[in-house]
């Protein structure tokens, strides 16, 4: 990526740095590939980033958007979605938030649990309204990614299990203000592999000849998102791979007459177009080692120290063509604010700019004010 260099050096860091330009063709990307498959329909997963122009983009961009609280909800409408595209998904939603859903009336409500389903027919009475829910089934699939991000497995606090979805669906039948459209699937982030997502095919296929034989037919099928990114060579991959992806599910779903497939995606859209941008505060000399001391730590960037992820660095106006090893570390008062053990970098010192790359998904918005820092601002 060719950062715009002479402008960051006016600018004081750390800020998230987004490229436009990779955002679009990521979205026009996206559409041109669901769109070999009419019946394929995408949302945006809002939580991987909210940023306004971010969000106006993907608008305009045409995609849903899957939202996971109240909040999250108004920043789309804010930034004109329109209510028809957007779901709501989460294991715990307060009755403000579910009578927000209903008042704005958005596509659909996806339902983790028999007692969220209560309330939710219970405040769509109150309300004169009819909710159209997906039931969010857990299918047991393992996603073989890191635990805190694995979602689908039985031990996990998402959905409903499998075995129980007979008899929630013989409830639903005796709830007055509740339709059930849809069945919800989401196994869990950074899938790298395909395999997985076929194994929630052969489930879904499965489930789909049950939920029939109980006289149900479903409007849709939504099977989340969780396409992973290439954080080790972002410039070999600034773009997903979404053809492969589209593709196995068209080829592994049995998809009924008429019937959508939906997909929310979040990392895959907005992690490479991101990067946080940092100075290096100073180089200081260890017994066996040299830390690199930036000025961003982990309240601007969790990932590595929630997930042991790991984000590409590369220095950006460092002019030596000699290499050396680093511990690239934020100034925060926690040892795990590091973002990389013997980084191999060109020798840098106090004032160089770092990138920190594939920023732009779970990062600027798990941002927090630990140690009273303000929340890094964007810079498109
Ligand atoms: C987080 C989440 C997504 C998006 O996951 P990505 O891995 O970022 O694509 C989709 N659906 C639900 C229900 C989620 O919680």
């Amino acid at each position: 990526m060719n950062f715009p260099v002479s402008k960051f050096r006016t600018l004081q860091t750390p800020f998230y740095y987004y490229d436009r330009r990779l955002l679009e063709s990521t979205l026009d990307t996206i559409n041109r590939e669901a769109a070999c498959y009419p019946h394929f329909h995408v949302h945006y997963a809002v939580k991987a980033n909210v940023d306004p122009t971010l969000l106006s983009i993907v608008q305009q961009s045409g995609l849903g958007c899957d939202c996971v609280s109240g909040w999250e909800i108004e920043a789309c409408l804010n930034a004109g979605f329109n209510p028809a595209k957007i779901v709501y998904a989460g294991v715990g939603k307060s009755d403000w938030e579910i009578k927000l859903a209903l008042e704005k009336d958005i596509a659909c409500f996806n339902v983790e649990s028999v007692p969220e389903l209560e309330v939710i027919d219970q405040l769509a009475g109150e309300m004169g309204r009819k909710a159209r829910v997906a039931l969010r089934v857990n299918p047991n699939v393992d996603a073989h990614t890191h635990k805190y991000i694995t979602t689908g497995l039985s031990e996990n606090k998402f959905g409903i299990a499998m075995e129980l979805l007979p008899e929630v669906i013989d409830r639903i039948k005796t709830l007055a203000n509740v339709e059930l459209t849809g069945l919800h699937f989401h196994i869990g982030s950074q899938l790298l592999e395909l395999d997985p997502f076929t194994m929630l095919c052969d489930r879904i296929n499965k489930l789909q000849d049950e939920v029939e034989t109980r006289g149900i037919r479903l409007k849709t099928i939504n099977v989340g998102g969780g396409l992973g990114c290439d954080y080790e060579t972002p410039d070999d991959n600034p773009i997903p791979d979404f053809a492969d992806f589209f593709a196995n599910y068209a080829a592994h779903l049995k998809l009924r007459a008429g019937q959508e497939l939906h997909f929310e995606l979040g990392r895959s859209v907005v992690c490479q177009c991101g990067s946080l941008i940092s100075r290096i505060l100073y180089i200081k000399e260890g017994v066996n080692k040299k830390f690199m001391i930036l000025d961003a730590g982990m309240s601007d960037l969790i990932r590595p120290a929630l997930y042991q992820a790991h984000h590409k660095i590369e220095v950006l106006t460092s002019t030596s063509a000699e290499l050396s090893r680093y511990d690239v570390v934020g100034p925060i008062c926690e040892s795990s604010d590091c973002f990389g053990e013997n980084e191999l970098l060109p020798i840098a010192s106090r004032g160089d700019l770092v990138a920190l790359r594939s920023a732009g998904a779970y990062g600027q918005i798990m941002a927090s004010n630990y140690n009273c820092r303000p929340i890094p601002p964007s810079v498109w």
